[in-house]
């Protein structure tokens, strides 16, 4: 099964574009459920792991993935931010692991960014050839299966939001994940 999560909910407060446009838990909702019906429609089993608007503690959302029996797999879905509300230079996007990462988990968050750039976006490395980053995240350092999280581009950078708010954009990331996450489940 592929765990999608769409992180924040409604009453997480401040994440959102410089413009108030764009609101991180609304936006990720709305990337998280065409993730999910893409991978169902290619014949995968995949859920939401969060299926409510409001927000569920992190702690929550690792018991609930941590629950499920047999082979999983979870990739939690964000929308990047440079700054504290004022518009950015930083842009682009970038998959995290976190530091007692396995390999499956390096393995998709590689292919997660192969993909992409495969689809014209600028993956952000933290080092020439490295294709995610190394963090201390609880979603990822605390879920038993194998977990990455992504950063769909900045919503406080002008050329990044635009993107995240146009169909081409989201068809980019959604497409990203939906092929990146297939082709690892059918090795
Ligand atoms: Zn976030």
């Amino acid at each position: 099964m592929i765990l999608i999560d769409n992180g924040h909910g409604a009453e997480t407060p401040g994440k959102r574009s410089p413009d108030g446009r764009l609101l991180e838990w609304q936006w990720t909702r709305r990337v998280a459920r065409r993730i999910v019906d893409g991978l169902k429609a290619r014949g995968f089993d995949a859920r939401l792991l969060v299926p409510e608007d409001s927000d569920v503690p992190l702690r929550e959302r690792v018991a609930r993935a941590n629950a499920i029996e047999g082979d999983i797999l979870l990739v939690s879905i964000h929308a990047n931010a440079a700054g504290r509300g004022e518009w950015k230079q930083a842009r682009g996007w970038s998959a995290f692991v976190a530091r007692n990462a396995s390999d499956a988990s390096k393995r998709i968050a590689s292919l997660l960014a192969k993909e992409a750039e495969r689809r014209g976006m600028a993956v952000r490395r933290p080092a020439p050839g490295q294709d995610f980053w190394v963090q201390n995240l609880a979603i990822c350092r605390d879920t038993r299966c194998p977990a990455v999280l992504t950063e769909n581009l900045f919503m406080d950078n002008r050329e990044d939001l635009k993107a995240m708010l146009s169909e081409e954009g989201i068809e980019a990331i959604t497409e990203t994940h939906i092929n990146a996450l297939s082709s690892y489940s059918s090795l």
